[in-house]
């Protein structure tokens, strides 16, 4: 079974072909990040202009590079939600009509269906398992139960893991997206240096806070440039890094010890930062826990995961009709 999917829920136009809801045959992606970074974040409306310009290359090159045409493909999978809803409008779209000209099945997956099984394009894992999805728009943490039953045991309650990590690289003047850079600048720093706040709120949440770091971040820099100190940025974004990962790492691993889970899988952008694949690795080994991460281009966001995620909706509850309120059948709920 071949199937097309496609995802276009914030600033990046993915299309993959993906055979048996396992094979990777393509998975091509056009980033903006060029376009937004002036701005410092994302410009929604920019963003849905540049998915209809990129929508058709994009799908074209994924068909061209797996080999195939469209009449190879048994299902179309497009991401019908959570995002940007001019970015969403654009990929969800274009998937409906593509699926209606060439007569094909046709599927809206939940972005984070995609990203809680990204996994699966790399590595059998055994249910249930404890997730934790930290992007720029998202921290949140998931019992994953089967290929379609996803229980949200954490979200976070204001900025997101990488929403923090972009804005405290903006208050340093580092480019955009932060993330990168900032884990970059943290390699030559000490993370002990500045005791920055860790928000683990009620005893036994799951849930996260990170907008008390970033403040705490801009504060120190406020203090430090009125005693015209020179601003250690390694050691600020050390010390930030420790105190986000700290949190992702503790709360991820009590979400497992609450559930009795052995298993824990990372995914979202922030999860290709090498500091928090080491810390999640250290914990993991300390509870005797197995930690699965995908490769960082599975992390972010991505064509074929839309795709795998789409193959097992499919398969469990068969074609979603044309005309259908595209959130009636969210898996999430
Ligand atoms: P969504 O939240 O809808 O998934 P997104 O565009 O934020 O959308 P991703 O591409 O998964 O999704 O993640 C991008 C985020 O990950 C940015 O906030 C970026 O700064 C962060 N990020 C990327 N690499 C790193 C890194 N090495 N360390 C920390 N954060 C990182
Ligand atoms: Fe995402």
């Amino acid at each position: 079974m071949l199937i097309l999917g496609i995802e276009s829920s914030c600033d990046d136009t993915a299309a993959a072909v993906l055979r048996d809801g396992r094979q990777v045959l393509s998975s091509v992606l056009s980033s903006q990040d060029q376009i937004h970074s002036r701005f410092g974040g994302v410009v929604p409306e920019l963003a849905s202009r540049n998915h209809l310009e990129n929508i058709t290359p994009i799908v074209q090159s994924a068909l061209e590079t797996a080999g195939c045409g469209l009449e190879n493909i048994d299902l179309i999978a497009a991401t019908q939600g959570p995002g940007l809803i001019g970015s969403l409008l654009v990929g969800f779209s274009y998937a409906k009509a593509l699926s209606f000209q060439a007569g094909i099945p046709f599927i809206g997956v939940d972005h984070m269906a995609g990203h809680l099984l990204a996994v699966f394009l790399e590595s059998d894992v055994t249910f249930p398992y404890v997730a934790l999805i930290a992007s720029g728009g998202t921290s949140s943490i998931f019992l994953v139960k089967s290929h379609t039953e996803f229980q949200h045991l954490g979200r976070t309650r204001d900025d997101a893991a990488g929403e923090a990590f972009d804005k405290v690289a903006k208050l340093l003047q580092l480019p955009y997206p932060g993330g990168p850079h900032v884990s970059k600048m943290a390699d030559a720093g000490n993370g002990q240096a500045i005791a920055f706040p860790r928000a683990w709120l009620d005893e036994d949440s799951l849930d996260f806070s990170f907008s008390g770091v970033k403040t705490a971040v801009l504060n120190h820099c406020h203090r430090e440039r009125q005693s015209d100190s020179a601003l250690q940025i390694e050691d600020i974004c050390a010390s930030f890094q420790e105190a986000v990962i700290e949190v992702l790492v503790e709360k991820t691993a009590r979400a497992a010890t609450l559930h009795n889970v052995d298993t824990i899988v990372l995914g979202g952008g922030v999860s290709s930062n090498l500091r928090l694949r080491q810390a999640f690795s250290d914990r993991c080994h300390k509870d005797g826990r197995t930690l699965h991460v995908p490769r960082p281009a599975y992390c972010t966001d991505n064509g074929a995961m839309i795709a795998l995620a789409g193959y097992y909706k499919y398969h469990q509850f068969g074609e979603m009709h044309h005309g259908e309120d595209v959130y009636s059948r969210s898996v999430l709920g």
